[in-house]
């Protein structure tokens, strides 16, 4: 399982208190989740809450800064434009323009996301033809 979780306290909503939350995203068959969660120890208030890909900012910059960017890396440099521009269409459900600037991060290395997320985006390309890996910068 592709996975990245990080750890860090916060307020409790209704008595203050310090609690420890965990927040993760994971990657699945299906796609990504996330989830946050949390229990107070000074009143038992517990917070949970999940999603899909609409992950918090928040939550995704702490795995950010816990783990580090990682590395959409094409494996065949030949890899045919159109084909990788049409695989990375079908991913961002963007525009021609969106798409095109992100083909031009990718062929120079630039693209960076959560580990669960270029994984994710390594396999599509995969799937596509073209061949494709998570890597650390
Ligand atoms: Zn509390």
């Amino acid at each position: 399982m592709i996975y990245e979780s990080v750890e860090y306290p916060s307020a409790c909503e209704a008595c203050g208190a310090v609690t420890e939350c965990s927040g993760a995203q994971v990657l699945l068959d299906d796609g990504l989740r996330w989830d946050v969660a949390s229990s107070c120890p000074g009143c038992g208030q517990a917070f949970i809450a999940c999603g899909r890909a609409d992950i918090p900012a928040d939550l995704r910059d702490r795995l950010l800064t816990e783990h580090g960017p990682t590395r959409l890396e094409i494996v065949d440099r030949s890899a045919n434009s159109a084909l990788l521009m049409k695989a990375l269409r079908a991913e961002l459900a963007g525009g021609l323009h969106q798409a095109k600037e992100m083909l031009q991060r990718v062929r120079a290395g630039g693209h960076t996301g959560t580990l669960p997320e270029v994984e994710l985006l390594a396999r599509r390309l995969c799937e596509a033809g073209i061949q494709a890996r998570a890597g650390r910068p």
